[in-house]
C-alpha cells in the first residue's frame, strides 16, 4: 500500500471514528435530554391539570368532565383522562360519547394503582385504547368525582422528535466526515509529497551522487531528521572520500614499489596486493579476500604466514621461488596490529640481481687474493735471499727491509682477504668438539707471546667454574680470541694487564668470553662500525703495523658461524672490552651456516 493511501486512511480513520463516536453520544445525550425535558413537562402538564381538576365543583356530570378533558387535551397535545375514584373513566380527551362509558375499568393500571398508593406515577406502556406505546403519568387528586388524573403522550411523538435529532446529526456527521475526509487528503498529500522529495534525495545519494541538498524540509520532526540525515550522509561521504583518497595513495605507493607486498588479516583472508608481489607469486588475478594459502604457493613462505597469524611474531628467511628457481627472495613476515584490525604483512624482496653481484664481488676478491700470493711468496724469497747476501750495502739494507715488511703485511691482507672469501662463500664449515677454556687461552697466550714481551705486557685469566668447557669449534674460537687479543696488546699501552675472562650469563644459556685491555677504548661513534671490512678508529691508527682492518670481520663472521654474538664496549675504568657470546646448546648451531650467510653485516 503507498504512503498516501496509509497516511490518508490513518488520518481519515482516525477522524472518521472519533466523528462517528462523538456523534452518536451527542445523539444519545440529546435523546435522553429531550425524553427527560419531555417527561418533566408532562409531569408539570398533570400537576396543572390536577390542580385545575380539583378547582371544579363536586358532582359534576361526566359529559361536562369530559369536555374539560378534551378541552385540556387539545391544549396540551397530550391525551388527559380522569378517572372516578371506583376506577372508571369519567373524562378522556380520546374518547367521548358512548365509547367512553364503554371504557374499561382503569383502576388495575399500573400507573393509576402506583399513583393510589404513591400520589403520583410515571410509566411507559402500551395502550389497548389507543393502540400505541405511550408515557402516561398519573396523579392522585382531592375532588369527588375525580380521583386520578392522567396524561399521556404517544411514544410515537417522541420518537419523531428524536427521529429528527437523529437525522440531524447524522446529517452534521457527514458533512464532518466528507470535511475529514478531503482535510485527510490534501494533508496526506502534502505529507507525501515531502517524504517523497526526501526519499528522492536519498535514493540520489544511495546512487553515490552526494551533492548536498538545500530543499526546505520543514521545521517538524520530519525536517529535523531530513536534516540530520543529510548532515550524516555529508560526513559520511567527506570519510569516505578520504578513505578511497588514502586507499589510492596506497595503492599508488605499494604499486610503485619493488618489493611484493601482500597483507592478510586475522582470518588469513587477503586484504591487499601490489603487482610486485603477485608478479613473484604467480597471482593472476586481484585476490580480495581469499585465503593466503590458495594464493601463496611457496610452502616457506605460506608457513612463514601462518606462524605469524598463530603467536604473532615476525620472521624473516631467503628462499628460492618454486614458482621461478631462478629467483631468489628475501620474505619478511611482520603482524601488525590496527584500531580493531589485525594482520600480517608479507614483503618480498626480489634480492637475485644482488645476490649475483655479491657472488661475481666475491669471487672477484678471491681471485685477485689468490693471484697476489705467488707474486708476493717469490718477492718474499727474493727479499730474504737478498737479506742473505754480504754484498748489501746499510741503504739497500733499508729498503730491503721496507719491502720485506710491506711484502708480510700483504701476505697477511691476503691471507686475510681469501678467508673472509672463504667464509662468504660457506666453505668453512663448523667442527665442533668440546673446549677446554683454560686450555684455549693459555694456548693463545703462549702464541702471541712474542708481541707481549716486546710490549712487557701480562695476561690475566679468570674463568668461572661453570665456564671451564663449552662446545665449539676449537679451531675457530681459537683464531677469533687470538685475533682478539693480538688487537688488545696492539692498542693497549706497554706493561698494561690485559684481561681473559669467561663466565656465564644469567640464564646460564650462553658462555661469554671476554678480553679486556686497558688500551685508549674505542669513541662511542666508532664501536658499532669497527666489525666492518676495513674500518679503522683513526687513520694514524690504521698504519699501526700488523693491522689489515679486517681481523674484527673475521672474529665477527667466525663468531656467527657459532650462532653467536659479539660485542664491544669501553670500561668506565678505561680500555676495551670485547665479548664473544656462544650459546652453550649445540643444537642451535644447527643451519646457522646457512642464515648467517645472508646477513647484511657479515657482507658489508
Ligand atoms: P686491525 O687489523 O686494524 O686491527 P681490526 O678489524 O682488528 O683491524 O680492528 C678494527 C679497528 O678497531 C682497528 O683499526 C682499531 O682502530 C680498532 N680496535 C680494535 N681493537 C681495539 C682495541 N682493543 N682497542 C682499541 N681499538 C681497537
Amino acid at each position: 500500500m503507498k504512503l498516501r493511501t496509509r497516511l490518508f486512511l490513518a488520518a481519515f480513520g482516525v477522524a472518521g471514528l472519533t466523528l462517528v463516536l462523538a456523534g452518536f453520544l451527542v445523539a444519545r445525550s440529546l435523546q435522553e435530554q429531550l425524553l427527560s425535558r419531555i417527561e418533566t413537562d408532562l409531569v408539570a402538564e398533570t400537576q396543572l391539570v390536577g390542580e385545575l381538576v380539583e378547582r371544579l365543583d363536586g358532582n359534576t356530570s361526566i359529559s361536562s368532565l369530559d369536555a374539560e378533558a378534551d378541552t385540556l387535551g387539545a391544549q396540551l397535545g397530550a391525551r388527559v383522562t380522569f378517572i372516578a375514584p371506583g376506577g372508571q373513566v369519567v373524562g378522556d380527551s380520546a374518547e367521548s360519547g358512548a365509547a367512553l362509558y364503554a371504557m374499561e375499568n382503569h383502576r388495575d393500571r399500573p400507573e393509576v394503582e402506583t399513583a393510589a398508593n404513591e400520589g403520583f406515577a410515571v410509566t411507559r406502556r402500551y395502550s389497548t385504547t389507543v393502540q400505541a406505546d405511550l408515557l402516561y403519568v398519573a396523579l392522585q387528586v382531592n375532588h369527588s368525582d375525580v380521583s386520578f388524573v392522567r396524561l399521556a403522550l404517544p411514544l410515537t411523538e417522541v420518537d419523531e422528535q428524536l427521529n429528527s435529532i437523529r437525522n440531524a446529526t447524522i446529517l452534521g456527521l457527514l458533512i464532518a466526515l466528507a470535511g475529514a475526509f478531503v482535510l485527510a487528503w490534501f494533508s496526506s498529500m502534502a505529507m507525501t509529497r515531502r517524504v517523497q522529495s526526501i526519499a528522492a534525495v536519498a535514493r540520489r545519494y544511495a546512487d553515490g551522487d552526494l551533492t548536498p541538498e538545500i530543499g526546505d524540509y520543514g521545521n517538524d520532526e520530519i525536517g529535523i531528521v531530513a536534516r540530520a540525515l543529510g548532515a550524516s550522509v555529508q560526513e559520511l561521504g567527506r570519510r569516505l572520500s578520504e578513505i578511497s583518497r588514502n586507499r589510492r595513495l596506497t595503492e599508488a605507493i605499494l604499486s610503485s614499489m619493488v618489493e611484493g607486498v601482500l597483507v592478510v588479516d586475522a582470518r588469513g583472508r587477503t586484504q591487499m596486493t601490489n603487482s610486485a608481489v603477485r608478479q613473484l607469486l604467480q597471482i593472476d588475478d586481484i585476490p580480495i579476500d581469499q585465503h593466503y594459502v590458495e594464493l601463496i604457493r611457496h610452502p616457506d613462505i605460506a608457513k612463514q604466514v601462518g606462524l605469524a597469524l598463530e603467536d604473532g611474531g615476525s620472521s624473516f628467511s631467503e628462499i628460492t621461488l618454486s614458482t621461478d628457481p631462478t629467483k631468489e627472495c628475501l620474505a619478511s613476515v611482520t603482524p601488525f596490529r590496527g584500531q580493531d584490525e589485525t594482520g600480517v604483512v608479507l614483503v618480498l624482496r626480489d634480492v637475485t640481481d644482488y645476490r649475483r653481484s655479491e657472488q661475481i664481488r666475491q669471487d672477484f676478491v678471491a681471485n685477485v687474493s689468490h693471484e697476489l700470493r705467488t707474486p708476493l711468496t717469490a718477492i718474499r724469497g727474493s727479499v730474504d735471499a737478498l737479506f742473505g747476501d754480504s754484498d748489501v750495502s746499510i741503504q739497500q739494507y733499508r729498503f730491503l727491509d721496507i719491502i720485506s715488511r710491506h711484502s708480510r703485511r700483504m701476505e697477511r691482507l691476503v691471507a686475510d682477504l681469501l678467508r673472509l672469501a672463504r667464509l662468504d662463500a660457506g666453505k668453512e664449515e663448523l667442527d665442533c668438539a668440546p673446549c677446554d677454556t683454560r686450555e684455549l687461552f693459555s694456548d693463545i697466550a703462549a702464541e702471541i707471546a712474542p708481541m707481549l714481551q716486546t710490549k712487557h705486557q701480562s695476561v690475566e685469566v679468570n674463568i668461572n667454574e661453570h665456564a671451564k668447557s663449552f662446545l665449539a669449534d676449537p679451531v675457530k674460537i681459537h683464531d677469533a680470541l687470538k685475533n682478539l687479543l693480538e688487537n688488545a696488546s696492539r692498542y693497549a699501552p706497554t706493561e698494561s694487564v690485559i684481561e681473559l675472562t669467561a663466565i656465564l650469563d644469567d640464564g646460564f644459556e650462553n658462555i661469554l668470553l671476554s678480553v679486556h685491555d686497558r688500551g685508549p677504548g674505542i669513541p662511542d661513534t666508532d664501536l658499532p662500525r669497527v666489525f666492518e671490512r676495513f674500518y679503522r678508529v683513526e687513520q694514524s691508527r690504521a698504519r699501526n703495523p700488523g693491522g689489515t682492518g679486517l681481523g674484527l670481520a673475521i672474529v665477527k663472521h667466525l663468531v656467527s658461524l657459532h650462532a653467536g654474538r659479539i660485542e664491544a664496549f669501553n670500561r668506565s675504568g678505561g680500555g676495551t672490552v670485547f665479548t664473544v657470546v656462544l650459546p652453550r646448546k649445540i643444537e642451535s648451531l644447527t643451519g646457522a651456516m646457512d642464515e648467517i650467510k645472508h646477513q647484511p653485516g657479515l657482507t658489508a
